[in-house]
C-alpha cells in the first residue's frame, strides 16, 4: 500500500523567514496527549476527534501514543513537559485562544492553549472560565483542511478526502473575536427537561445521544464559550427566600408584598437599603462556597407582574419605555444593581455579578449613567432579523458599563409560535452586518436559548454555522460562506439550493426592510414595531406564493440529486416546508373553529391538522415522548393562552389584555375599550365606565364540551363608587354561574375564581361581565380573565 500524505494550509504564518513545508508521514506519525500533570478531558477529546477525522480524510489511523518517542514524528497536544522542553511558550496564549507551532526542525507539531474543564460538563449552564485551547487548534487545523459541521450529527457534516499532509512551518496564536460564544446554554442535558423518571429507556438514549452530538456540534465550531456569566432570572425565587422572615424584601404589589398569585414571580422592593445589602450577601456567600465561580446572578425574576409599587421605587420609574410604552424601570434596577455591585465588589474583588437588561428594565436609564465596574449584562430585548434593536441596546447600555456586554440570540422566526419547531430562515447579511457592528462596539458574543437550537436546526441552517463562524473572525465574508455551502453540503444540486436561500432571504427582507423599520422607530416611541410572529404575521410574511416557491425549488434541487446524503439532506428542508404549511392551515382552521365553534366539522378539522402537526414534530424531535407538542400550538401571541391541545381537545382560555384591542370581546352596553391606566399585571386591562343606566356589560362566546366542568379565574378592581361587578355565564336560555364582586376596599385588586358545569345539550357559552355603580362614570378594571376545562 502507497503511504498517503495530508495537506494542511496555513492560511497566515507569523513572520518567520524561510517557510519550509513539513510533510508528515501518516504512517509513521503519532498524537500525544501532554498536558501536565492533570488528564483534561478536552485534551483528550482533541486526541481522539484528531484521530477519528484523520481516518475519515485519508483512511489511515494514527496512534495516540502513551510514551513519548523523541525521534518519531508526532503531534502534541497540550501545555506539558514536551512543548517545554523543546522551548515553546504558552503564558503567551491569551484566554480563550490558542497555538499552532510547526517544527519540522525536529519533526513535531504543537498544537496547545489554555485547558481547562470538562467540553461535557453537565450544568445548564457553566458559570467559571472554560478553556477549550488545544481543542479548538485540532478543528482549525480540520476547518482550514475542508471539514464542516453545519448541523449535529452525522448528516450535517461535511469531510474532504486529502491524499497529503503538509505543514508550513512557524508559529500562530489565534484569538477569537468574541469570547461569549453560548450556544452552549441550550444543549442541555437531558436532566434539565425534567420528569426522567417517565422517560423510557429509548428516550433516555436519544436525549443523551441529542445532548452529545449538540455539545459535539458547538465544540467543533469552536463555539463553546470561553467565557460563561452566569445572567440569567435568579432562582430560587425571592419569595420563598423572604416572604416569612422579610416580607418588606418584596416588591409591594396590588397593596401587598410578593405577587400572591404566582409567588415565584414575586419581585424585590429594591429601594430599600437593606434589599441591596441581603443580595449581595446572598452573592458573598456563593463565591465564598464556590471559589470556581466567576459570576453570580442577580437578575430580577422573570414575568410582568410583581414590580414594586411603594413610592420610594415608584419616584425613580423614568420615562415611557420605547418598548413596552410603560414607565421605565432602568433606573430603579440600575441604582439597585450599582449597590449591590459595590458591596460585593469590596468583599468579593475580580467576581462579576450577571444581570439581563430586559422586559421593563430595558430601555437606556436615564440619570444613572454610570454602572458598576462588577456589573454584566445580557442585553436581551432583540429580535431576530431586526438587528437594530440590539445596536439600541448596544450603544445606549454599552456606554455605561466598562465591561463587555452579550447579546441574546433568538435566530429563529416561529420560536414563538411553535417552541420546539421553526420556520425556514435565511439573513446572511444581517449577520455580517450584526458582528461586525458587535465587534466594534464591545460585545463579548451572544447566548443561544433553548429553543432557538433544540428547536431545528435545518430551518436555519446554515446561520448557527455562520453565528458560530463569525465570532471567531467578525468580518467572515458570509456570501462566501453561503456559496461553500451550497457547493459542499448540496453538491449537485448546489445551484438549485443557493436558489432556494436566495428566495427565502430577499422574501424575509422584504418583509423586514431594515431602513423601514429604523426610520419608524425614530419618528415614533416605540421600538414595538418589530414582527411579533403571531399566526397573522407569520401568513403575512410566509404567504401561498412564497411557500409555494420555496417548495418547487427544493423540488428541482431534489431533482438535480444522485447523492444519497444530499436527498436525504434536502428532504429535511422539504420537511420544514411541510412543517410550516400545516402550522399555517392549523391556524387558519383555529380561526375558523373559533369564530364559529359549532360549525360543522370545524372542531374535527382542527383536531386534525393537530394531530398531523404534533404527529410530525414527534417524528423528528428527540425529545418525542418528553415534549407534548399537542399542547404547543398558540394562535396568536398577544393571546399568548389560546393553546389548543389537540389530545383532549381541552381549551384553555386566556386573557390578559396585554395587547390594545379587544380580543374578540364584545361591547354589550356602554364600554370603554382596553385600558392602560390599571393593569393588575402585564401592561393593560379592560376598563368598565358605568353607563347613565347605572350598568355596563361586556360579553363574549366561548365554545366548552358539553358536561364538562370548568373553572373561571379574573382579577377585578372597583373604584369606590363601584357597587358590584357581575359575572354571568350563561348556556342557551340556562344560566350556569352568576357571582358577584365586592371590593374589600377600594384600588385593591381582587381575585375571583369559581367553577361550573358546562350544559350538557349545548356547546356554546356566553360570559358576562356586568358592572353596576351608584353613579355614572364609575369605573371597574377587569384582567387575566382565564377559562380551563378541569379534567
Ligand atoms: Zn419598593
Amino acid at each position: 500500500m502507497h503511504s498517503r500524505w495530508i495537506l494542511i494550509f496555513f492560511m497566515t504564518v507569523s513572520a518567520v523567514s524561510g517557510l519550509r513545508a513539513f510533510e508528515v508521514p501518516l504512517k509513521d506519525t503519532a498524537i500525544k496527549v501532554d498536558c501536565g500533570s492533570t488528564a483534561m478531558p478536552s485534551c483528550s477529546l482533541a486526541a481522539s476527534e484528531l484521530r477519528d477525522y484523520l481516518k475519515k480524510i485519508s483512511g489511515i489511523e494514527l496512534q495516540i501514543t502513551k510514551n513519548f518517542d523523541d525521534t518519531k514524528s508526532t503531534i502534541i497536544i497540550g501545555y506539558g513537559e514536551i512543548a517545554a522542553k523543546y522551548g515553546i511558550k504558552a503564558d503567551d496564549i491569551p484566554s480563550g485562544g490558542f497555538k499552532i507551532v510547526v517544527r519540522p526542525d525536529i519533526r513535531k507539531v504543537f498544537l496547545l492553549g489554555n485547558d481547562n474543564g470538562n467540553p461535557f460538563y453537565r450544568g445548564a449552564m457553566c458559570n467559571r472560565e472554560y478553556d477549550f485551547g488545544s481543542l479548538y487548534a485540532v478543528y482549525e487545523l480540520l476547518d482550514r483542511w475542508g471539514c464542516r459541521w453545519y448541523w449535529p450529527g452525522e448528516i450535517g457534516e461535511v469531510i474532504p478526502e486529502i491524499k497529503s499532509l503538509i505543514l508550513q512551518d512557524g508559529e500562530q496564536i489565534i484569538v477569537p473575536d468574541f469570547s461569549d460564544r453560548n450556544f452552549c446554554v441550550s444543549p442541555t442535558p437531558p436532566e434539565f427537561w425534567g420528569k426522567q423518571e417517565k422517560w423510557s429507556d429509548k428516550q433516555k438514549s436519544q436525549a443523551e445521544t441529542a445532548f452529545r452530538e449538540y455539545r459535539l456540534w458547538a465544540l467543533r465550531n469552536r463555539a463553546g464559550n470561553t467565557l460563561a456569566y452566569v445572567s440569567r432570572h435568579h432562582y430560587p425565587d425571592w419569595f420563598a427566600l423572604w416572604n416569612k422572615k422579610h416580607p418588606e424584601y418584596l416588591g409591594l404589589y396590588r397593596g401587598k408584598r410578593g405577587c400572591d398569585a404566582q409567588p415565584e414571580r414575586s419581585k424585590l422592593c429594591t429601594s430599600n437599603p437593606a434589599v441591596a445589602e441581603a443580595v449581595a450577601q446572598l452573592a458573598v456567600d456563593y463565591f465564598q462556597k464556590t471559589p470556581s465561580a466567576v459570576c453570580y446572578s442577580i437578575c430580577e425574576q422573570d414575568g410582568s407582574p410583581g414590580f414594586c409599587e411603594c413610592p420610594k421605587c415608584t419616584e425613580l420609574n423614568g420615562k415611557i419605555s420605547p418598548f413596552d410604552k410603560l414607565p421605565s424601570l432602568s433606573d430603579r434596577y440600575a441604582l439597585f444593581w450599582n449597590s449591590v455591585g459595590k458591596i460585593v465588589r469590596e468583599k468579593c474583588p475580580g467576581k462579576y455579578l450577571g444581570v439581563y437588561v430586559y422586559s421593563r428594565y430595558s430601555a437606556i436609564p436615564e440619570t444613572v449613567k454610570k454602572l458598576d465596574p462588577a456589573l454584566r449584562l445580557v442585553l436581551c430585548n432583540g429580535c431576530r432579523i431586526d438587528w437594530h434593536i440590539y445596536r439600541y441596546l448596544v450603544d445606549g447600555w454599552g456606554k455605561l458599563t466598562p465591561n463587555p456586554t452579550c447579546f441574546y440570540l433568538t435566530p429563529i422566526p416561529g420560536a414563538y409560535g411553535s417552541n420546539f419547531f421553526s420556520y425556514p430562515w435565511c439573513a446572511h447579511e444581517n449577520i455580517s452586518k450584526a458582528m461586525k457592528y458587535f465587534k466594534e462596539h464591545n460585545v463579548a458574543g451572544y447566548r443561544a436559548p433553548a429553543y432557538s437550537l433544540d428547536a431545528n436546526w435545518i430551518a436555519a441552517a446554515p446561520m448557527h454555522y455562520l453565528y458560530a463562524k463569525a465570532s471567531w473572525k467578525a468580518n467572515i465574508d458570509t456570501d462566501r460562506e453561503m456559496r461553500d455551502f451550497c457547493q459542499m453540503f448540496f453538491k449537485e444540486a448546489s445551484e438549485k439550493m443557493a436558489d432556494y436561500f436566495k428566495t427565502l432571504e430577499a422574501a424575509l427582507k422584504s418583509q423586514f426592510n431594515t431602513a423601514e423599520i429604523e426610520r419608524m422607530n425614530a419618528e415614533a416611541e416605540t421600538l414595538e414595531n418589530q414582527e411579533s410572529f403571531s399566526a397573522e404575521s407569520v401568513q403575512k410574511l410566509y404567504s401561498p406564493e412564497l411557500v409555494r416557491q420555496l417548495r418547487a425549488k427544493l423540488e428541482d434541487a431534489l431533482k438535480e440529486s444522485q447523492t444519497p446524503i444530499v436527498r436525504e439532506r434536502i428532504a429535511l428542508f422539504m420537511q420544514n416546508i411541510h412543517f410550516l404549511e400545516l402550522d399555517i392551515a392549523a391556524s387558519k382552521a383555529y380561526l375558523k373553529w373559533h369564530s364559529n365553534p359549532s360549525g360543522e366539522n370545524n372542531l374535527s378539522e382542527l383536531t386534525r391538522i393537530c394531530r398531523q402537526r404534533a404527529e410530525l414534530l414527534s417524528s423528528i424531535n428527540p425529545f418525542s415522548g418528553v415534549i407534548d407538542f399537542g399542547m404547543a400550538f398558540q394562535h396568536d401571541r398577544d393571546g399568548r393562552a389560546y393553546n389548543f391541545n389537540f389530545e383532549n381537545e381541552k381549551l384553555t382560555f386566556k386573557d390578559s389584555f396585554e395587547k390594545k384591542r379587544l380580543n374578540r370581546w364584545v361591547e354589550y352596553s356602554f364600554f370603554e375599550g382596553i385600558s392602560n391606566e390599571k393593569a393588575s399585571d402585564g401592561t393593560s386591562s379592560i376598563k368598565l365606565r358605568v353607563s347613565g343606566k347605572g350598568e355596563t356589560a361586556l360579553r363574549r362566546n366561548i365554545k366548552v364540551i358539553p358536561g364538562k366542568e370548568y373553572k373561571i379565574s379574573y382579577d377585578t378592581l372597583l373604584e369606590d363608587s363601584a357597587s358590584v361587578l357581575r359575572m354571568r355565564i350563561t348556556a342557551g336560555n340556562k344560566t350556569l354561574l352568576n357571582s358577584l364582586t365586592q371590593s374589600p376596599a377600594p384600588d385593591k385588586w381582587v381575585h375571583t375564581e369559581k367553577t361550573f358545569k358546562a350544559s350538557p345539550d349545548t356547546d356554546n357559552i356566553t360570559i358576562y361581565f356586568i358592572v353596576y355603580g351608584k353613579k355614572t362614570d364609575t369605573k371597574i378594571y377587569l384582567d387575566n380573565v382565564e377559562l380551563y376545562r378541569m379534567d
